[in-house]
Order: C-alpha cells, then structure tokens, then sequence
C-alpha cells in the first residue's frame, strides 16, 4: 500500500476516513489537529505560561512534546511539567521517572506534587481504608484538587491534560448515561477564567488514541507504558468498551460523539453558566458548594480510619 498523499510506502490505514499514510504524513496529521486545536483552544499572543499535567503516560508526554514543539521559539511562553504523585506503589514511579526524563529532554522544568501532600493520603492508604470503593472516585477529585493547586503555584495561566478522542467519548457518554447534564456542560476545554481555577487545555481531544501511541512510537518520545492497578474497578472501562464496540462497528463513531458535543455545548453552558465558585471552607479551594469533594472524601477517610482503630481497640477508657 502507498500513501494516499505522496505516494511512499504506508504505515497506517486511518480506518475513519479510509486514507493510507505514510510515517511522514501520520506526523503530519496528527500535528496539524493538535495545532489546529490549541489556536481554537486559547490566544497565546500575549505570552503565556502553560502548565502540563504529565503522568509520563503516552497522552501526556505526547501533549508535553508536541507544545514544547509548537511552542518552543516563543520566548513569551513558558512550559512547565506538573506530575502529580497518587501514592500509587508499583505504578506511580514509573511514570514519575519518564515524565522527569522527558522534561529534562525537552529543557522545561518539572515539579512533583504528592497526594499525601495534598489530599493527605497517599492512593494505597486510601484503597485499604476504604475498600469497598471505587479507587477512582478518590482519585478523580483529588488529582484535580492537586494538578489546579500545583499549576497555581506554578503561576501558571493554563493547565493542559492530554485527554485524547477516546477519553473525551467516554467522558461525553458517560455523563449523558448519568443524566449529569451540568458536568457535561463544563467539561474542558475551558474558554471562561474562574477565580482560583486554573482553565483546561485539551490540544489532543480530536486525535485518537492509537494515533497519539502512533506518533509518540515514531518519535520516540519517553513514556511510560503500563496501567495503574486499580483501573480496572473504574466504571469508565465499561464506557472504554462501548466507545471501542461502536468505533469498531461505525468507524468515526468518536468524532461524530465529539462533534455532537461541540455543537451542543453552547445550548448547554447557556443553560448552566459557569457557577460562582466559592473557596472551600475548610481548604480554599474553588468550588461550589461550601465544602469541595476533596474535603468531603478526606472527612469520609477520616471517618472510617477512626470507627476501623475503635473496632481494633474496643477497650473501654
Ligand atoms: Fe487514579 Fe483510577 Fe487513574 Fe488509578 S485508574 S490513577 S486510581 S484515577
């Protein structure tokens, strides 16, 4: 098979739009679309400083090279990688290192920020405390909490994620099946500043998955390849699955979700515009109720820690 564009030997059929391409122009396609989708995403005239939350998984460190690419002769913005530290034992360290190595490699700086720190509890503690949990549903609001509060810290004027099209269908799906009409209205990418919220870029969430493992494989971009332990009690891999299912039968299901979403979206925000956050009153966090989710899981920790410490010692005082 040739490229469909320059005639050289293909790598890849792209089965959603039927094209052959060749290494060159799997490159090429996938750049434009990253690109095409940060000018939509923000204006970066003024000069800006862009945190990146990086696991050191494919997404993100394919998100961190291809900004650091685009980006890199502008002497007005600055990049700077955030990990964040879930306390995760036989999986965190792994990426730690990759998205270390991969910023030292590309010449911005990195900073670690860590559950235990933050959420004060690392995710191991959190899954024996709390075992009947669905790990993720501690995860998910702590690792905002962390990647918003360290990207702040960072002075940072944006914070980018490589969510890519999978995640994002998933993510679309997954709130309609919820019926949480709000959250789907404030999924990123994040065009309204809120006080104390750091806003969300997603320059991958029109490329799909296999294409971003495609291009970080053929330019040898660092990361780390496994997958945390506690992922597979997420619910969102049923949604993995049925996205998957429905590519695979109709392919370009994902873009025509995504698209569907997009055209949606401002009947949506003007339906629930962003809410007036307050500060957490325990934390100072953003958020909108009085106290954030963060706050909420740490006193449900705390709770359980203290009736599991009396079950061990009922000696009466
Ligand atoms: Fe956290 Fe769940 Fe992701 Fe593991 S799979 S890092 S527990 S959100």
């Amino acid at each position: 098979m040739h490229c469909d564009r320059c005639g050289s030997p293909a790598i890849e059929w792209i089965r959603y739009s039927g094209e052959h391409l060749c290494r060159e122009h799997v490159l090429d396609f996938v750049e434009r679309r990253a690109k095409r989708e940060l000018r939509a995403q923000v204006d970066l005239h003024g000069g800006a400083r862009i945190a990146i939350g990086m696991s050191g998984g494919k997404d993100s460190s394919t998100a961190a090279f291809l900004l650091s690419r685009f980006l890199r002769e502008r002497r007005d913005i600055e990049l700077v990688g955030i990990t964040v530290d879930e306390g995760i034992a036989s999986y965190r360290p792994g990426g730690l290192a990759a998205a270390r190595d991969l910023c030292g490699e590309l010449g911005i700086e990195h900073r670690v920020i860590a559950y235990e720190a933050t959420a004060g509890h690392a995710m191991d503690e959190v899954v024996s405390v709390d075992p009947e949990a669905i790990p993720c549903s501690y995860c998910g609001p702590f690792r905002r909490e962390a990647l918003n509060r360290a990207a702040r810290d960072a002075g940072a004027d944006y914070v980018a994620t490589g969510l890519n099209l999978d995640d994002t269908a998933q993510s679309i799906l997954m709130n309609i099946a919820r019926a949480d009409v709000e959250k789907l209205a404030r999924l990123g990418p994040h065009d309204v500043r809120q006080p104390g919220l750091v806003p969300r870029l997603q320059p991958l969430r029109m490329i799909p998955e296999k294409e971003v493992y495609l291009y970080a494989f053929l330019r040898g971009i660092r990361f780390h390849d496994a997958t945390c332990p506690y992922a597979e009690r997420a619910q969102r891999g049923r949604f993995r699955e049925i996205v998957s299912r429905l590519e695979d039968e109709s392919p370009g299901t994902r873009h025509a979700i995504l698209s569907s979403y997009d055209q949606m979206r401002s009947l949506l925000q003007e339906k629930f515009p962003p809410a007036r956050l307050n500060a957490c009153a325990r934390c100072g966090e953003p958020t909108i109720h009085e106290i954030c989710k963060a706050c909420e899981l740490r006193g449900r920790l705390g709770h359980l820690a203290s009736v599991e410490s009396t079950v061990e010692d009922p000696s009466p005082r």
